[in-house]
């Protein structure tokens, strides 16, 4: 390591740059430094995933403990203590920040609390004056929400700003239609906040199954989030806690917050990339091959500040095939493909593979799918719908796709998953016996094709 203070330098201390650093730590004379100018844990522990995940529980209480009625429970329905679930909520976030913290001491991993800039290929300058020499540097730096570029945009809140909220507001109009607007819609309206949502688009959930999008619309409009498609936010005026609003449909109306859920943007700005000709792209993005590894040779890139598929676990898969490829000798790419996920609103979606609208255009294709009253909710009197839905190749008979919609598809996508990633055919599915009664058992008792396309 001649002239060089560590093997590897990791800037920025979320999911993807933590377990990058603390792996190459556990090798043989590899010695690692990292710089974080914020919270350890990023997005995913501070401000994202986690707190996210957490609301969400509290969220669904309000339906739970109604429901619990009908199964005999005489249950209060009080309600809902913001600033109790906060303290508790952002104690839960303190020592997740310690366990990172301890992680990275425990792995040897030397930690500045400071903001770091790249001089050149191998040398990072810290604010805190600091100039350090490392043969290989990751970046790690994550993203951050956008504001559309409206006059008075400052008047709205982004997602980061939700977990610290004096209190909550009465009214909400949340803009967007992606995973943090439909999210928040479903966990702030299940709190007791009155929301809208404008979403610019057709329909919300761009990108993801039709079908799966359509039934998720329709039970969050039952459960009374006021969702306009085709409309979006033109002007807003008035101040904070009154925030007046014409929307693109010339309808007007008045809301205590404004949540812009309108996108993220990669942290790539004033980190000295471009004077070292790391390439960027349009949005900000670094540009790196299947291996994380920018242009320049010693430099690499791994997680949302690259906008691939930007979501935790990707991160550290990219975290652990760098460490692989630069540390262990083994170069790995990262696979990419077939990666399950969920969208934690209400009702949940967890969905792998293509969706049917892309499956179709690849080749020939069967769809099997259902849509049903789950047991638990029936019984207390709820029309909630669920999805099961399989998109298979009509001519390898290979699940494509695999969508749920339900309480806990995230839970259920998981191990569907497996299957979908081992190559699993239709004729699998079916020789698998089912769960009873659950409702997931619904995806290998799917007989029949509702479509062939
Ligand atoms: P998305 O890119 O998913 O959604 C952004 C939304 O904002 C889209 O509906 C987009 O519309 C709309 N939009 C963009 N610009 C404007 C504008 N100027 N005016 C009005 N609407 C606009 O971003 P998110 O911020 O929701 O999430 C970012 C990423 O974070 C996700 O892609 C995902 O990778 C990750 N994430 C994952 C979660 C999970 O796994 N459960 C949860 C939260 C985030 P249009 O569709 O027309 O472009």
């Amino acid at each position: 390591m001649s002239g060089f203070d560590f093997d590897l330098f990791v800037i920025g201390g979320g999911s993807g740059g933590v377990r990058a650093a603390r792996v190459a730590a556990q090798e043989p004379n590899v010695k690692v430094g990292l710089a974080e100018e914020d919270r350890y844990g990023g997005t995913c522990v501070i401000r994202g995933c986690v707190p996210k995940k957490l609301m969400v529980f509290a969220s669904e209480y309000s339906d739970a403990v109604e429901d619990a009625a009908a199964y005999g429970w005489d249950l209060q329905h009080g309600p809902f203590d913001w600033s109790r679930f906060k303290t508790r909520l952002h104690a839960e976030l303190d020592r997740l920040e310690g366990v990172y913290r301890n992680l990275l001491a425990g792995s040897g991993v030397t930690t500045f609390d400071a903001r770091a800039r790249l001089v050149d290929a191998h040398t990072v300058q810290l604010s805190t004056g600091q100039t350090l020499r490392a043969k290989h540097i990751l970046v790690a730096t994550g993203g951050r929400p956008v504001r559309p570029d409206i006059a008075n945009a400052d008047l709205g809140i982004v997602s980061d700003d939700i977990f610290h909220l004096a209190a909550l507001p009465k009214s909400i109009l949340i803009i967007g239609g992606g995973y943090i607007a439909c999210e928040f819609a479903c966990i702030l309206n299940g709190l007791g906040v009155k929301v809208t949502q404008y979403y610019r688009g057709d329909q919300i959930l761009r990108g993801f199954d039709n079908e799966a999008r359509a039934l998720i619309a329709k039970e969050m409009r039952a459960k009374g989030i006021d969702l306009q498609l085709g409309t979006n936010i033109d002007q807003m005026t008035g101040q904070r806690g009154a925030i007046d609003v014409v929307s693109t449909c010339g309808g007007q109306a008045q809301f205590e917050q404004v949540l812009f859920a309108t996108g993220r943007v990669p942290n790539s700005d004033d980190l000295g990339l471009g004077d070292l000709g790391v390439s960027l792209a349009k949005g900000g993005a670094i540009q790196v091959d299947e291996y994380s590894q920018t242009g320049v040779p010693s430099i690499f890139a791994i997680g949302d500040v690259t906008d691939r598929v930007n979501l935790t676990p990707v991160a550290i898969r990219e975290a652990m095939a760098f460490v692989e490829t630069v540390f262990k000798g083994n170069r790995v790419p990262v696979d990419h493909d077939l990666i399950p996920s969920a969208v934690f609103t209400q009702p949940e979606m967890g969905t792998v593979g293509l969706s049917e609208e892309a499956a179709r255009e690849k080749g020939p294709i069967e769809v099997y799918a259902t849509t049903f009253k789950p047991m638990q909710t029936a019984f207390a009197g709820r029309t909630d719908q669920v999805l099961m839905k399989l998109v298979v190749c009509a001519n390898t008979r290979r699940v494509l796709g695999c969508h749920i919609v339900a309480p806990n598809a995230g839970e259920m996508i998981q191990l569907a998953g497996i299957a979908v990633k081992m190559g699993a055919t239709k004729e699998d599915f079916d020789r698998t016996v089912a769960v009873h009664p659950t409702m997931s058992e619904e995806i290998v008792t799917m007989k029949t094709p509702v479509r062939s396309a």
